[in-house]
């Protein structure tokens, strides 16, 4: 028994619309997209008439946090609650995640493997989410940035030690930090943290594995060197300058942006509780930061929606937001979505099984009420998300 979504607008998410086709699903995968007359279908079938809605890929944030509340002060509350009360709220991250349209998050960075045991949780059917990529712990250097969740190491070895650690306890892929960061006090956002060899050392020993790397990389000189050392994407890319580009093209790395928590910072301030330094680190950052996305894209460099949700005011839920940030800094609307699909399940690897409504492909599908080409801002209402699937099974169906 099959379902057919008839005489909708079919967003494929590698820039192709169909504007009345019909998807079918067939247990787990999608077994037609094309034109209604072509579909197959018997009398058992499930119609469901979408004309005047929109289907689209199941949405990726290839940069989330679910362990990390997205309170005024995250850090302080990931340091002061216990790990049950951290789990409980990451449950509960997850299911919000899922109920905005994100079939697919990239963790990237948790505390002490919940992400792990959530991911698995979904995964089982025990709870409600997005499928997930966990990175575990994130590498850093003593006192780096993101040190208080993350795991500490210096020098190669250790680094290797480290990186070993987290491939242990099960991650997909391992998040080593170049730079200082926004949300660490004492430490810039523009300085370098691991060196280029630390950086050799822990992509060599994901490789090894057959997983992937990503690093928070915002200052130049930490960007260059981690693309130098075989890095698969860039996450924030604050200050890119015109070789960090031409790097990034060269090695066919990706940004992920994360415009989402510089602007959350800033729009909040001090007088919402968020810490004095994040705001100011962030207000002397947002400028460039734009800028830095703007050239990339101009330059071709495959850019996939991250909001690095979870930092203050960046909520879990909230996550598409980034699309309509995306827009605003020059993007056309089918730009941000060809980021948030088919580009971001190239960032995860899982290409070949999401990120596009093709044939073969896992059932991840959203039905919105509405034309998201004509305003972005429709996918962050969530009465107008009236169908959400992953894997061929309903989490919401209002059709
Ligand atoms: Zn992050």
């Amino acid at each position: 028994m099959a379902i057919l979504f008839k005489n909708g607008k079919v967003i494929i998410g590698n820039g192709e619309v169909i504007h009345r086709g019909t998807v079918v699903v067939d247990g787990k995968k999608i077994v037609f997209v094309g034109s209604a007359k072509r579909a197959p279908s018997s009398k058992k079938d499930t119609i469901l008439d979408i004309s005047g809605k929109t289907i689209l890929p199941g949405l990726i944030d290839a940069h989330v946090h679910l362990c990390v509340d997205g309170s005024p002060d995250p850090i302080t509350s990931l340091l002061r609650d216990s790990i049950p009360q951290i789990t409980l709220k990451t449950v509960n991250h997850a299911r919000q995640t899922l109920e905005a349209g994100v079939t697919t998050v990239r963790d990237m960075g948790g505390k002490d493997y919940i992400d792990i045991a959530i991911r698995d949780g979904i995964e089982s059917g025990i709870i409600q989410g997005p499928r997930m990529l966990c990175s575990g712990k994130l590498v850093c250097m003593t006192g780096g940035h993101g040190w208080q969740f993350g795991r500490e190491a210096n020098g190669t070895d250790e680094v290797r030690a480290a990186v070993r650690e987290q491939l242990r306890a099960g991650a997909d892929l391992i998040k080593l930090m170049a730079t200082g960061g926004v949300m660490t006090k004492g430490v810039e956002p523009g300085a370098t943290q691991f060196t280029l060899e630390e950086l050799i050392a822990g992509v060599e020993e994901a490789r090894k594995a057959g997983r992937r790397t990503a690093t928070h990389a915002q200052g130049t000189e930490g960007i260059k060197n981690a693309l130098r050392a075989g890095i698969n994407s860039i996450e924030h890319s604050f200050f890119l300058d015109d070789e960090a580009i031409e790097l990034l093209l060269e090695m066919k790395a990706f940004v992920v942006p994360t415009l989402c928590a510089p602007y959350h910072i800033i729009k909040a301030g001090v007088q919402k509780g968020v810490p004095a330094y994040a705001v100011e680190k962030s207000k002397k950052v947002i400028k460039s930061h734009w800028e830095s996305i703007k050239r990339a894209h101009k330059a071709g460099v495959p850019i996939a929606m991250g909001t690095d949700a979870g930092t203050p005011f960046n909520r879990h839920g909230e996550n598409l937001k980034e699309m309509e940030l995306l827009v605003r800094i020059g993007f056309k609307p089918m730009e941000a979505i060809v980021a948030t699909t088919k580009t971001a399940s190239e960032v995860l690897g899982l290409e070949k099984k999401i990120g596009t409504l093709e044939k073969g492909k896992l059932a991840d599908l959203i039905v919105v009420d509405g034309d998201p080409l004509m305003d972005i801002s429709l996918l962050q209402k969530k009465e107008k998300i009236l169908a959400i699937m992953k894997e061929g099974y309903f989490y919401k169906n209002q059709l």
